[in-house]
């Protein structure tokens, strides 16, 4: 959650159910709208942008029950099972009841979950087979939109209800011994039919590095129109459709 900001009235704890996809259209609409104006919203939604993916591999009951207590249990009972629906549903239905705003809450205390559960549910997952159920939608080759000397490819997939975007990204060795330190900030977004674009995750690249960044999206991979990569001043260095 995000403190301070004046502006922020009213939606600080929207970053939990926006993540979640919990939010209903308009709401997220209207959030999307804050989002874009407001720098300490979108750090918190970056902060938990990550979170989906990590809770799907948390079995709801040991994450309600550390919701509940706020003291994380000393040992985490296994399987794993799909939590995200269950907790955007819960989400949902505190929205309903008014009282939604105690998600925040939540979401840390199930994050708090996710960090002990993940080392339990992947020895679990090893002898279960995956509990994941990741499905490639599209992939393929980033065409350069300008003069750039970084190669991507990127993939999307959708895994346990979220749309996730997989990137590789090679930026090659620097031809001058000048350049060989310099780091270029870079970013992957996706832009949806309706024109609304956003930022999934940022990394920084030096020449000769290669890089595998991800984001994850609550948007469906059929409302995705493009991937792309951008700078840090915005400009569009490679793109593909979806
Ligand atoms: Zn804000």
């Amino acid at each position: 959650m995000t403190e301070g900001h004046e502006l922020c009235v009213g939606y600080t704890t929207w970053d939990g159910a926006y993540v979640l996809g919990a939010l209903a259209r308009d709401d997220r609409r209207e959030y999307e709208e804050h989002l874009s104006g407001c720098e300490a919203c979108r750090t918190a939604v970056g902060k938990l942008a990550g979170l989906p993916g990590l809770l799907a591999l948390v079995d709801p009951e040991t994450a309600f029950s550390v919701a509940a207590q706020e003291d994380p249990p000393a040992s985490v009972p296994p399987p794993p099972e799909r939590l995200l629906p269950t907790l955007a549903g819960q989400a949902a239905k505190r929205r309903r009841r008014g009282r939604w705003w105690t998600l925040g809450g939540s979401v840390a205390a199930a994050a708090a979950a996710v960090m002990i559960a993940v080392p339990v549910t992947a020895t679990v997952a090893r002898d279960a087979g995956p509990a994941i159920v990741q499905q490639v939608v599209a992939q393929g080759p980033l065409k350069p939109q300008t003069d750039t000397p970084i190669q991507a490819t990127f993939k999307v997939s959708t895994i346990n209800g979220q749309t996730r975007v997989d990137m590789w990204c090679q930026y090659p060795p620097a031809a001058e011994a000048d350049d060989a330190s310099y780091l270029w900030t870079l970013s992957l977004w996706v832009t949806r039919d309706d024109g609304v674009q956003s930022k999934l995750a940022e990394w920084t690249v030096k020449p000769g590095q290669t890089l595998t960044p991800d984001g994850t999206t609550s948007v469906s991979p059929e409302q995705l129109k493009t991937v792309e990569i951008r700078n840090m001043s915005g400009k569009v260095l490679l793109a593909a459709g979806i």
